[in-house]
């Protein structure tokens, strides 16, 4: 009887969705009556109200995350011979960006305890070739960049955050992106704000702000705005198109003005699931956000007990039938993935902490188009499913 009663689905929960409201739809309509669609005021007013919001030294804005981390490697100077640190259990851009630059990654597994970067072994993966390290504040709960800094200062290493998932997360009152020497933001239509496409580069290096600012742009000295005359530029470095465009940033300033509120809801959100979930037995959550490590909340990982885990594929679709939808971060660490196998040829039994996340790790949603009644409804579901 239970089985049939557990199938009664009365909620239909999405596990993203983009937030865009009239503000938004009027912003672009403004932009789109207007003749200036691209370099306009638009994408200097976006990086003038994040700088405000993170309290960041200098904002570029760019059309993503992939783009700002890209830049600013091309700015240090990483490419053939040199070798990045990378977490294995991220998103596949956070490595792809130093391949890409004839970089190698080496990776790096990710503690249990939060899915973060392990940074007890960051220090074995150096070599007189390493020229950076990236971290990833995976879900938003901020790694411990105190003790990443000391080891890239000790080995005169950049940092290099990537915060796709880190818009509201706060290390020691301080927004993440802003401890390392550059940190790269998301606005693809799932993270905690959205442009459709887009990204932000945070640096308190004038050096690189005003580098991005040509590189995201051809590498053109002058901006349409700046030049006397049409034609009159010069191409002084290497760039490729990396912009944001007006429409894009008009409904970043408006997202912006959301995000206090988004934050809100994710962080109420995530409380009622960690609460309702503690204890179920087969289940166990990945560290919460404390104190000096304010997590933005951006989703909820519950991780299955090894016994459970072959029954992972019917627990998500017994919650897809309840109306639950569930997403996995990462499906597998990045060393694992084909591209990277083939090419470096990891072992299976390599990274085992971050392949025993994505194995085991079902991750539930809690954005702002969900209520407290949604995070009820999916305590409930979660534990049908298990049992
Ligand atoms: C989404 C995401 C990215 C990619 O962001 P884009 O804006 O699509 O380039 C990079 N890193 C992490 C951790 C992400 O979650």
């Amino acid at each position: 009887m239970t089985g049939e009663r557990a199938l009664v689905k009365t909620r239909e929960i999405t596990f993203a969705r983009p937030m865009i409201g009239e503000e938004e739809k009027r912003a672009v309509a403004e932009v789109l009556a207007g003749s200036t669609l691209v370099h306009g005021p638009k994408a200097e007013e976006f990086e003038r109200v994040f700088v405000l919001f993170t309290g960041a030294p200098q904002a570029v804005a760019v059309s993503s995350c992939t783009a700002a981390m890209y830049l600013a490697y091309l700015h240090f100077g990483v490419g053939k011979g040199n070798e990045v640190i990378v977490p294995a259990q991220t998103h596949v851009a956070t490595a792809h960006v130093v391949e890409a630059l004839g970089a190698k990654p080496v990776f790096v597994d990710a503690e249990s305890r939060t899915g973060n970067i392990d940074i007890d072994q960051i220090e074995a993966a150096i070599t007189e070739r390493t020229k950076a390290v990236a971290v990833v504040h995976y879900l938003g709960l901020p790694v411990d960049m105190e003790r990443v800094g000391a080891i890239a200062r000790q080995h005169g290493l950049f940092v290099v955050e990537d915060c796709a998932l880190a818009l509201g997360s706060f290390y020691k009152g301080v927004h993440a992106g802003l401890w390392g020497d550059v940190g790269c933001f998301s606005f693809y239509p799932v993270k905690h704000i959205t442009t459709i496409e887009g990204g932000m580069l945070v640096t308190g290096r004038s050096e690189l702000a005003e580098r991005a600012r040509r590189q995201r742009s051809f590498g053109v000295d002058k901006t349409p705005a700046e030049r006397g005359r049409p034609g009159q530029y010069d191409v002084i470095d290497l760039g490729l198109n990396f912009r944001l465009n007006e429409p894009q940033a008009a409904m970043g300033i408006e997202q912006i003005k959301k995000l206090p509120d988004f934050l809100k809801r994710r962080i109420d959100n995530i409380k009622i699931l960690r609460e309702g979930l503690e204890g179920v037995e087969g289940l166990s959550q990945l560290a919460e956000g404390r104190e000096e490590y304010v997590s933005s909340a951006y989703c909820h990982a519950v991780l299955l007990d090894e016994e459970l885990v072959t029954r992972k594929d019917e627990i998500v679709s017994f919650l897809r039938k309840r109306g639950v939808g569930t997403s996995v971060y990462y499906p597998r660490p990045v060393p694992h993935l084909t591209y990277y196998k083939n090419k470096y040829g990891y072992e299976a039994s390599s990274f085992p902490v971050a392949a025993a996340i994505s194995r085991r790790s079902i991750a539930l949603p809690v954005g702002p188009h969900l209520s407290a009644d949604d995070m009820r409804y999916i305590v409930a579901a979660v534990k049908d499913a298990i049992r």
